[in-house]
C-alpha cells in the first residue's frame, strides 16, 4: 500500500453539510465526476444540529410573509454588514430548496390543512422556520443522504484536507489525510 493515493474528480467539494451535499447533487446532476469529502462520517455535520428549523418565505402561517421581509430581516439581523446579494439570494431561493427537500422525501410538520407549519425564530417578522419536531436538520442531512448517494458521488469519508493546491491562481486539488484507528500496542 503506498504512503499516499491520488483521485482524480472534475470536481471536489470540502465538506459534506447540508451546503456541500447540496453542492454535490447540483454538480452531479451536470454529469461531472464529483468527489465529496469530510473529515468525520457522512451525516455527522453540524448541520444535523440544526433543531429550530429552515428559514423560507413560504407565508404558510402568515400571509405578509414574503423574500422582501426576509432579506430584510437578515440584513438587520446581519448589522448590514452581511453580503446584501447572498442575503438577497437565500430570501429568494429558501422556499424553492424547502419545497424540493419535501419532493426528495423530507417529513415536515403540518398546519391543519396540510401546508408545511411554520413558527416564530428569532429575529424573523412573521412565523417563516419550515421544521420537523426539534429534528430539522437531522431530516435535512438524512434527505440529502438519501438523495445524493444515488447520483454516483464519491464520497471520502473521515478525511481531512490540510491544504489547497494551486496552479498560479487556479485551485486544482486537495490535499488531506485519512483518519484510520489507532493500532493497539500489540498491533503494531
Ligand atoms: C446547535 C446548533 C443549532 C443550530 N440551529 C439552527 C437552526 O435551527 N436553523 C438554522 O438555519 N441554522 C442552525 N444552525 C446553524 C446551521 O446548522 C449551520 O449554519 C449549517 O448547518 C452550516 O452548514 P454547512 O454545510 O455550511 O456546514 P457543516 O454542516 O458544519 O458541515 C461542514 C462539513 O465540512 C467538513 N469539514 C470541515 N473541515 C474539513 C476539513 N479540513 N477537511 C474535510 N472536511 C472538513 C465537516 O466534516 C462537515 O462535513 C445551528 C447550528 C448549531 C451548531
Amino acid at each position: 500500500m503506498p504512503d499516499y493515493e491520488t483521485f482524480e474528480h472534475d470536481v471536489l467539494i470540502i465538506g459534506a453539510g447540508g451546503a456541500g451535499l447540496r453542492a454535490a447533487i447540483e454538480a452531479s446532476a451536470a454529469g461531472v465526476r464529483v468527489g465529496l469529502v469530510c473529515k468525520s462520517l457522512l451525516g455527522k455535520a453540524h448541520t444535523v444540529m440544526a433543531e429550530g428549523g429552515i428559514a423560507a418565505a413560504l407565508a404558510n402561517v402568515d400571509d405578509r410573509d414574503n423574500w422582501k421581509v426576509h432579506f430584510a430581516d437578515t440584513m438587520r439581523g446581519g448589522q448590514y454588514v452581511n453580503s446584501w446579494r447572498m442575503a438577497e439570494l437565500h430570501a429568494k431561493e429558501a422556499p424553492d430548496r424547502v419545497r424540493e427537500l419535501e419532493a426528495w422525501g423530507a417529513v415536515f410538520d403540518r398546519t391543519k390543512d396540510g401546508r408545511i407549519l411554520q413558527r416564530n425564530f428569532g429575529g424573523h417578522k412573521y412565523p417563516r422556520l419550515a421544521h420537523v419536531g426539534d429534528r430539522t436538520g437531522l431530516e435535512m442531512i438524512r434527505t440529502l443522504q438519501d438523495h445524493g448517494i444515488h447520483q454516483g458521488i464519491d464520497v471520502y469519508m473521515e478525511h481531512t484536507i490540510l491544504s489547497l493546491l494551486k496552479d498560479g491562481d487556479r485551485v486544482v486539488g486537495a490535499f488531506g489525510y485519512e483518519r484510520r484507528p489507532r493500532l493497539q500496542n500489540h498491533e503494531q
